[in-house]
Order: C-alpha cells, then structure tokens, then sequence
C-alpha cells in the first residue's frame, strides 16, 4: 500500500467535519488556490450618454470573477477589440493571482507601448485581477494596499455658470452639501469655455461658424472670477480651477503668477503634455501649486516632473495609465518627492474606475485630493455599491475587491451611442474641433 492509499483509509476513518478542518488547516498554510483565467470579457455601456467600458475577468473558480475600468470614452471601440482581440487570446489560461506579472507580459507584449487604447485595456484586467484578489482574500482591495490612513477621501465638486454670480451660487451649493473643495469655471460669452456653458446667444465675430475660443478672454474673465470668489465667499473654501492647457506656455507663466494672490488650492493643466520643459521656469517663478496629469499616459510624462518636483499634484488618470498598479507606483514615488495626488474622476470614469481611485486615496499617505462626479440613480442600477459621498468626503464600499457588482443585463440596454447628441453622435463618441477666431486649432 503507497502513501496516498494509505491516508485515503485514514481519511475515510474520520468524520466529515474533521477532515473540514484538515482543509481548513491545510488551506491556511499552503495559501489560497491560485485561480486560472478561464474568460475575458468587455462591457460596453452609456447610461448617460458617455461611453463606459469595464473588463471582467472570470476565473476556473466557481464564483470568482472581477470587474476592471477601461473607459477611454472618445475612443471606446478601440478599447474594446484591443481587450476582444488581443488581450483575451494572450491571457486565457494564465493564473489570475499574479498581478504585476501580469500587467508586465501585457505591457510589454505589444512592443509599442504606452498609448491610451492599449493602456486602457490593460487597466480593465489589471483592476479586474485586483478585485478578484479582494474577493478571493474576502477583503476590500484598500485592505490588500495596506489599509486605511484616512477615513474617507476629501473631494472637490465642479461649479461652474454663464456667469460669475451663477458660478458663486454652484459654490455656494456644494458647500451647502459639505463640501470644503470647489473647482470654479466660467462660460466666456459666444465662446466655447472649458468647464461651463457659455452665453450662446453672444455672437463673437470669427472666421468659421465652429465653436470659437481666445486664450487671452478666457484669461481676463477668469481672473475676474477669482476676484469674484475671494469676495463673497468664505477666505477657508478651497478654490480649484482648470487651465484644460488651452493657452499659450508664456500665458501660463504669467496667469500662474496673476492667481498667487488668490490663494488657489490648485492650478491645473497650465500647460499641455508637449510643453513639459516649461514647468521648470513656471516652478521657478511662482508659488501657486500646479496640478498637472490627466492626459499622461507614460512614465516619460509623469516620473521627471515628480522626481523634479516641479508640481504639487498629480493629476493621471488611473486607466489611462494602465490600471492601479502603476498608479500605486506613481503614489509611491510622489511620496517620497512631496508630490501629492488628485487622481482624474470625471464622469468618464466607470464607477468601477472610482473605486480604484478611492483605493489610491485611502492607502496613499501622500493624498491630496479626489474630483468628484456624482453617480446618477441609472449608474447606481448598474453598478451596484458606487462609492457613497457624504459631506464632501467619498467612502469606499467596505466589501471584497471593489465591492461592485455589475448588473450586465441592464447594462445592455445602454449600448454605446445612445442619448450622444451633436459631434458625438456624429463621430462615434468622439469630441469636435475648437478653433480660435482666425480658425486656428486650439488644444480640447
Ligand atoms: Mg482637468
């Protein structure tokens, strides 16, 4: 009789809820069962008219599965055949616990590397696997970082108006909800002004009937707001604004210097990703703290202006680089350059996305600040367990992984292109064009 004949007598010999606890035991020692990936698949939906995406990722173990954003909404079918017809073929079979591994043999299996399309679908099985991880551990994936340092993230919500007073009175809004952050925007008469609604019926002379914008209006108006909000609001309300990187680099420079006085919690996106050299003068000449990164994508982006500290926030967006991993690198290394987060949260991000950016947000020592975007009551259908926001403060759902369960049926109902109106509608999702008033292209 060989060993193995020999403990299955043994095994026979002992009651059932012995050999439980043998299981038990053993299971305890050896680790958790590694699970195989058995199915990847895309979830394609717009409850709102934005196009989200998630990836889910099923595994060998009945039961166990994880959900991971990979919305690039102006791109989204790209998303969707990079993860179909590329991922899902190089993944099937692999184990589902190895995550690093695998985001690395993802990364680097296209040889080119670094580009939002790809990038995004690496992030949907790279938060999925993570999730799977939570589930499998029985914990939320902010216990898998390490825990919690704070209770819950602070937030900023948009205000914004045609009108200063309309902007004062979205201020005054979220505060009467708690809020302590706000990020301030006003529309430009005639003009396409990022973050607000302009007065349409302004007619500004130009030479194209497209959506017109002057970097030098946008500049006056909007030191007009500040003067505004310094004013009639309260000196301790926090006031963010975004620059979207629509001006010159020299504007930039002076605007960062015409704002000191007022004190911003930040300035962000000064200046575009191709203007990247220019953040060592702008640190240089003035004290107004930059947020910069929504657009970034590589490394080469993030890593000088951090290990410079050249910004004070930075401001990626965690699927566009490629999922929580590398952002936790990125956490990570701003911690030890006093570079702090404020990680992109839109409402081009799946809620699946908020989770991750919740997760960062909790176990970062050097975080910032979270954008907020609220979850509509067809979202919360869909998703069910968005994180919950509560007097300006976004708390994480406290079940395993993400704590999120996709309701996919409903999900279906919303295919990508419904309720899109305008260029949207007329390009698969994606933006338009703005142009100055001689018909110059100007940056989105
Ligand atoms: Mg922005």
């Amino acid at each position: 009789m060989n060993r193995r004949q020999l403990l299955g007598l043994a095994a026979a010999a002992l009651p059932a809820r012995h050999l439980a606890a043998q299981e038990r035991a053993a299971r305890a020692v050896r680790g958790m069962p590694s699970p195989k990936i058995k199915d990847v698949s895309f979830i394609a939906t717009a409850p709102g008219g934005l196009r989200l995406g998630v990836v889910k990722i099923t595994t060998d173990q009945d039961g166990l599965y994880g959900y991971g954003c990979a919305t690039y909404t102006q791109r989204a079918d790209l998303v969707v055949e990079a993860v179909n017809r590329y991922l899902k073929p190089f993944l099937v079979g692999k184990p589902a616990d190895r995550i690093d591994d695998t985001w690395q043999a993802c990364y680097n299996s296209s040889y080119w590397r670094n580009g939002p399309v790809l990038n995004n679908a690496i992030s949907g099985v790279d938060q999925a696997l993570w999730d799977i991880k939570g589930r499998q551990a029985g914990m939320p994936v902010y216990q898998l970082l390490g825990g919690k340092l704070r209770e819950a993230a602070d937030c900023y919500g948009h205000a914004s108006g045609a009108e200063i007073p309309e902007v004062i009175d979205s201020v005054r809004k979220y505060m009467a909800q708690g809020f302590r952050h706000v990020r301030v925007q006003v529309g430009i008469p005639g003009m396409a002004a990022y973050g607000s609604g302009g007065n349409v019926d302004t007619k500004v002379q130009a030479l194209h009937t497209g959506p017109v914008y002057e970097p030098a209006v946008y500049i006056r108006r909007t030191l007009k707001l500040f003067e505004a909000c310094r004013k009639e609001l309260p000196e301790d309300l926090e006031l963010c604004h975004d620059v979207h990187e629509r001006i010159s680099p020299t504007q930039a420079l002076q605007m960062a210097r015409d704002v000191e006085k007022f004190k911003l919690f930040f300035f962000e996106d000064p200046l575009s990703p191709e203007d990247l050299a220019w953040f060592r003068i702008m640190r240089q000449q003035t004290s107004t703290p930059i947020a910069m990164g929504e657009l970034f994508n590589s490394p080469h982006e993030w890593s000088p202006l951090i290990a410079e500290r050249l910004i004070d926030f930075i401001r990626v967006h965690v699927s566009q680089a490629g999922g929580l991993t590398p952002c936790r690198k990125i956490a990570i290394l701003g911690e030890h350059f006093g570079v702090k987060t404020a990680w992109h949260g839109p409402g081009d991000v799946s809620p699946i996305g908020h989770a991750a950016n919740i997760a960062l947000d909790l176990t970062s020592y050097n975080f910032g600040i979270q954008e907020y975007s609220a979850f509509s009551d067809r979202l919360k259908e869909i998703f069910v367990g968005c994180p919950e926001m509560k007097n300006g403060y976004l708390y994480a759902n406290e079940k395993p992984g993400w704590g999120i369960e996709v309701n996919e049926e409903l999900a279906k109902k919303f295919p990508y292109g419904q309720n899109e109106r305008d260029e949207r509608s007329r390009y698969n999702g994606g933006w338009g064009e703005v142009r100055r008033r001689d018909g110059t292209i100007i940056k989105q």
